[in-house]
């Protein structure tokens, strides 16, 4: 019978993996904390309908990506990003009558049933946070310069900090028309797909990757023709407070990004383009000052970011060791299993992380795995042990025997690990 395989896209993530991905959520929790932003969770699962009405019906994500279902009569659709989500969440909780300004992080799974590859797949993990309150500009500069800090810390290196401006609704609105007079007579040499966005989103055509569409796109005026005074300034402040904090930017009119919600305030930060290639993204993130009124919600204007935690992790240069038992307790026969199981139980209890392999192999073979494992110590539990109490500890680092009675044994090793070198018991996890 042929074996099941997961969904393609969707992947595993194995024990081995996972110092490195611990290691990535608490510096994410910990620079977050820092800045005073709470976790919030939310569902996997939300109403179709608030995609539709928050991302936009037009947007890629939204007409092409999403895993959607029914229930009883209900339509509802695994999140395919987490604003939706934490926003929705905002607007139920009334969270403007409890707090002026609101500041949340998340770290969870996202759904896009895009066609897989490196750094893309179909279910993916974002950190992402949301400010909820503040109009900026300045929170919009200290949001991106906390994303490049954290991002130093995880040495990825080349970080490149793109930023641009949509303006208000209005002038969304007056650039989707200058985008559409500018691209009509040219609609012969754009792409199928750019084609049919020329109606449904023309800004998206802006950001195609598509040759053709990138050459037709050279005769659109930029943004900064048709920006109300009011955006002009909120995004001259905006690169004033970036140059304060010496955080360094590029200035990218081409940036539009595919979710309908932005305002104002657009910005992607790349890195590590050697690994990723050059059109991958570590974060994406902008202002979204409509969204909770759309959504049914009070006038507040709000900006947020996602990051992908997989990319990250390939881009990552930092060196997380792998923790491992620092005890292998091995034990010989019936006796020694029960002993076995009262002394890794004690060992746990004090904080020591103890391995126990009971499944009554070779010394050989048990000693091979203890140290294959790159645990500190081991103890043989044979007959004449559990009888006398008298343990042989074997310190695998030191290469030295110590023998030590079943009473003193906890402290003994406690104090052995306490006083430091002979170190083994983490294995350098290469990023
Ligand atoms: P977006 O929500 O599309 O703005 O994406 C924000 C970030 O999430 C991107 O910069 C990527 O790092 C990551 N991301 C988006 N889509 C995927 C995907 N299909 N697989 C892996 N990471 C993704």
């Amino acid at each position: 019978m042929s074996a099941i395989r997961g969904v393609k896209g969707m992947n595993d993530v194995l024990p081995d993996e996972m110092a490195r991905w611990h290691a990535l959520e608490s510096a994410f929790r910990r620079k977050m904390h820092l800045a005073s932003f709470g976790e919030v969770r939310t569902p996997l699962v939300e109403s179709t309908s608030l995609f539709v009405r928050a991302i936009g019906e037009a947007t890629d994500v939204v007409e092409k990506e999403m895993f959607t279902f029914s229930r009883h009569d209900e339509q509802m659709s695994l999140r395919p990003e987490g604003t939706a989500g934490a926003v929705r969440a905002y607007v139920e909780h009334g969270m403007q009558n409890k707090e002026p300004l609101t500041r949340w992080y998340y770290i969870g799974q996202m759904f896009r049933a895009e066609r897989p590859q490196r750094g893309r797949y179909r279910q993916f993990w974002q950190a992402g946070a949301e400010i909820i309150g503040d109009p900026g500009p300045a929170c919009d500069a200290e949001m991106i310069d906390t994303l490049v800090s954290f991002l130093d810390e995880l040495q990825i290196p080349g970080i490149k900090v793109h930023i641009n401006t949509i303006g208000g609704k209005e002038t969304r609105q007056r650039y989707r028309d200058t985008v559409v007079a500018a691209l009509t007579p040219k609609i012969d040499a754009l792409s199928e797909d750019s084609k049919r966005r020329l109606t449904t989103n023309p800004l998206r055509i802006l950001d195609s990757k598509n040759p053709a569409d990138q050459e037709a796109v050279l005769s659109v005026p930029p943004i900064t023709d048709v920006l109300a005074p009011e955006d002009a300034a909120h995004f001259d402040a905006l690169k004033k407070h970036l140059e304060a904090l010496g955080t360094p930017f590029v200035v990218d009119p081409k940036l539009v990004r595919g979710l309908d919600y932005y305002t104002r305030t657009l910005f992607e930060i790349k890195g590590a383009e050697e690994k990723l290639g050059a059109g991958s993204t570590l974060v994406g993130g902008g202002r979204y000052d409509g969204m909770l009124k759309d959504l049914g919600g009070p006038d507040v204007p709000a900006i947020g970011f996602a990051a992908g935690m997989e990319r990250l992790l390939i881009a990552s240069e930092r060196d997380v060791p792998e923790t491992r038992a620092q005890v292998f307790v091995l034990p010989l026969g019936e006796a020694g299993t029960r002993k076995g199981l009262v002394l890794s139980r004690a060992l746990r209890n004090a904080g020591i992380a103890a391995d126990l392999d009971g499944r009554g192999t070779s010394l050989k073979s048990l000693l091979r795995r203890a140290n294959g494992q790159g645990a500190r110590f081991a103890i043989v539990l044979g007959d004449s042990e559990v009888q006398s109490g008298n343990l042989q500890v074997k310190d695998l680092a030191a290469h030295e025997q110590h023998e030590v009675t079943e009473a003193d044994l906890v402290a003994f090793i406690g104090a052995k690990l306490a006083s430091g070198p002979a170190v083994l018991a983490e294995k350098g996890g290469a990023p």
